[in-house]
Order: C-alpha cells, then sequence, then structure tokens
C-alpha cells in the first residue's frame, strides 16, 4: 500500500514554509547569565525578555533552598505523586501558595502547560462548552480541546460577547476561561466583570494568572485578589512558577473538595512524575520573598512608569498596559525582526514575537521589565529603541499591516 502522504516529511515541508516567510524561530544558547544580563554568542547584553519579573531566578536564597533540599530529597521525585513522589517540599509549597492566593488548596502540576491541559480536560466533556478570550494561552486553547468539549473564543476582553457565547448553548456545563494578565499584551482581564457574568449565566470560571502571580495585588497574590474575587466567583486559580517566582512549574488552587478530585483526574497530574522536590523548596523561599518584598513591586511600578513616559515622548507604538509587559506594537514580523537585531547590536536582547504567536499583522516587541532592571536601564534601552526603530523603519522594510510607525527624526 502507497499512502503517498509521509508524516514526518510533511511536518519538514511545513518547518521549511514557515523558514520561508521568515517566521522559523532560532534556538539560541545562552552561555552565562541570568536575570538582567545574559551573555549571548559572546555579547553581553542588557536582557528585556525573560519573565523574571520579581527577579528571583538568581536570588541566592532560592539557590540555598534548592541545594540545601537536593542534599536531603536528592534530584528526582522518583516517581508521580500519588505513587511515592509526593515529598514534604510539596506539601509546605502547596499550603503555602493556597494561603497566599487565598484558596483552601493548592496541587502542583510539572509545568503550566501541563496544569491547564489537565485542569480542563478533568473539568470538561463532550457535551460542554468552554468560553475562552481570543487571546488566551495556547495550552488553555489545547486544553479545551483535548476535554472534546465545545469551545468559543470570544473578542478581547469582550464581556458582553462572552455572555452571548455562554448563552448559545444551555445544555452542557459551562465554563468561562482568561488569562489574568495577556501575556503578549500585559493589559489585564476585566476579571470583576467576567465573574459577574459566568455568575449570570451560571457558568464557572477559571483565570489563569501566570503573569499577574507575584505582580498585583497585595502581597503579590495575583490579579483575582486585585479584583478581590474569592473561591465562589474564581472557583479554578491556575498559576505558573515559572515566571515572577522564578523557578518552574505550576498550581490549580480551590476548594479542597475541588482540588481532591482534580488530582484524581487530571490526567497530567496523575501519569506524570512529580516536580523535584528541590524545585518546590526553592519555589517556597520565592513565595516568601515575593511577600514580604513589596520593594520589588513598587520598583517594578516605577520602571513602567518610566518606560510608558518615556516611549510617549518618543512617539513609541507602546500599548495600554500597566504590567511588567510592555510590548511594543509594529505590525510586520520583517520589521520586528530588524528592530529587534539592531537593539542586539547595540547591547539589548528584545525578542521579535510574531505569527503564530501573535495575530498576523500584530508582530512586536515584547519587552519585560524585572526588579532587577533600573530607571538608566530603561533610558539606555529607550535611545536604543529610537534609534533602532528610526533606522529600521519607514525605509522600505516590508510592512503587511497599516501605515508604519512614524518616529520623530531627532
Ligand atoms: C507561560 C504560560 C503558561 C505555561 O506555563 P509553563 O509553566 O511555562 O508551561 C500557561 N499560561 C500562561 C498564560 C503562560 O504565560
Amino acid at each position: 500500500m502507497r499512502r503517498g502522504n509521509d508524516v514526518v516529511a510533511r511536518l519538514i515541508e511545513a518547518a521549511q514554509r514557515r523558514a520561508r516567510e521568515g517566521l522559523a524561530r532560532r534556538l539560541r544558547e545562552i552561555t552565562q547569565g541570568h536575570t538582567t544580563h545574559v551573555v549571548l554568542d559572546g555579547r553581553r547584553l542588557l536582557n528585556f525578555s525573560s519573565n523574571d519579573y520579581l527577579g528571583l531566578a538568581g536570588h541566592p536564597d532560592l539557590v540555598a533552598a534548592l541545594k540545601d533540599a537536593a542534599d536531603r530529597h536528592g534530584v528526582g521525585a522518583t516517581a508521580a505523586s500519588l505513587v511515592c513522589g509526593h515529598r514534604r517540599p510539596h506539601s509546605e509549597l502547596e499550603q503555602a501558595l493556597a494561603e497566599w492566593t487565598g484558596r483552601e488548596r493548592a496541587l502542583l502540576f510539572g509545568t503550566g502547560y501541563a496544569a491547564n491541559l489537565g485542569v480542563l480536560q478533568a473539568l470538561l466533556d463532550a457535551g460542554d462548552s468552554c468560553v475562552q478570550d481570543r487571546l488566551n494561552h495556547a495550552s488553555l486553547i489545547d486544553g479545551a480541546r483535548l476535554a472534546g468539549c465545545s469551545l468559543r473564543r470570544y473578542p478581547h476582553a469582550d464581556t458582553e460577547a462572552a455572555r452571548r457565547q455562554l448563552a448559545l448553548d444551555e445544555r452542557g456545563g459551562a465554563l468561562l476561561v482568561t488569562d489574568g494578565v495577556f501575556s503578549m499584551d500585559g493589559d489585564v482581564a476585566p476579571l470583576a466583570a467576567l465573574a459577574a457574568c459566568a455568575h449570570d449565566m451560571d457558568a464557572a470560571m477559571m483565570v489563569d494568572d501566570a503573569h499577574g502571580l507575584g505582580v498585583l495585588g497585595p502581597e503579590g497574590a495575583g490579579s483575582v485578589a486585585e479584583a478581590g474575587l474569592d473561591a465562589k466567583q474564581v472557583p479554578v486559580l491556575m498559576a505558573t512558577l515559572g515566571k515572577a517566582l522564578g523557578t518552574a512549574g505550576a498550581f490549580v488552587a480551590g476548594n479542597a473538595d475541588f482540588i481532591a478530585a482534580l488530582a484524581q483526574f487530571a490526567r497530567s497530574h496523575v501519569y506524570s512524575t512529580a516536580p523535584p522536590p528541590a524545585l518546590a523548596a526553592a519555589t517556597l523561599a520565592a513565595v516568601g520573598i515575593a511577600r514580604r518584598e513589596q520593594w520589588r513591586r513598587d520598583h517594578l511600578a516605577a520602571l513602567v512608569d518610566h518606560f510608558q513616559r518615556g516611549a510617549r515622548a518618543l512617539d513609541l507604538p507602546v500599548m495600554p498596559s500597566r504590567t511588567p509587559i510592555q510590548p511594543l506594537l509594529l505590525g510586520s514580523a520583517e520589521q520586528v525582526v530588524a528592530v529587534s537585531a539592531a537593539l542586539e547590536q547595540a547591547g539589548f536582547l528584545v525578542v521579535a514575537i510574531r505569527p503564530p504567536t501573535v495575530p498576523v499583522g500584530r508582530s512586536r516587541l515584547r519587552i519585560t521589565f524585572t526588579a532587577q532592571h533600573s530607571l538608566d536601564d530603561v533610558d539606555a534601552l529607550l535611545r536604543a529603541l529610537a534609534a533602532a526603530m528610526r533606522d529600521n523603519i519607514g525605509s522600505g522594510v516590508g510592512s503587511d499591516v497599516g501605515s508604519p510607525v512614524q518616529l520623530p527624526r531627532s
């Protein structure tokens, strides 16, 4: 039998097509450094592309906690949680995360991607409907697909559209899902309005707070805490540990009965090795610092404010974000790549974000700040941005949408 459709060859061709379109992503090796400076291709760059918002990834207390727990527990958890992989540091961390987010219990997952697949697949069945913001993280979309429910996506942050979509199907169960802070835009979801909508439409609500935890709310408890929403209004709260907390992994928090049930049914929890116990110990240290050290959030707010003012003065295409995610929307993938390359030449790492991560015509420089950056770092970035944009935009590099960004010639 000849199928004439070799799945491996087809995939390779798709990658080649993507490369021809200039949309292939490059794997680059950082040889040294973390937090503000990294060494790439032998050059030291000021990094504005990490998600280490609080600057904790390299914090000596986290490193010490990791080493100490590795001495006591070894490296690997050796099994899934429900077999014999659940260790003391995991329990301590789950408790700390539940307390911080104001929930009864929390359940750890190896990654945020796995957490979202697991929780959506556990909650949703074929007859149910899942209504999501169009800009939600890929793992939320994939989780709903895996669950086999009907998936509807409403225009970004449009609560009324979410309400209409929830009204379309009233037979099965319904779950309204949103990012708390949108990962590529930096804006915060209209959480209170969405929670009211979910309540009216008799739907449960889930928030993925990957970019809000540690950054927003009292003691950094996240966007849901900032909006004052409890476990009744947002019964399913998910967040990751690899962003502001500077480690890796994720958790889902909620009422004790829900979390106990999730531990039984979330397949990415049941059938996956527990995260390394030492990583849980390091994350526990991170939670303590994140809660205690308000100066990190205050300093981030000062950096964001300084950047927004400076960027507006330079007529840079900033987006309305009050979080450490400060994208510059350029539109065309070619232009973003050119500006990013020029910034790298000038000593700055600001990675170009292109389709399919963002919609066609919405390519951007995704600038992120950490509490380790200084106001001088932001000034240096602004100067480099102005020069890179002046030299690379409007000079005929293909623009696939709208009008190219105009910069004052100074
Ligand atoms: C990063 C991210 C995830 C995935 O988390 P990982 O731990 O990196 O797998 C999920 N949701 C959102 C909104 C994210 O930004």
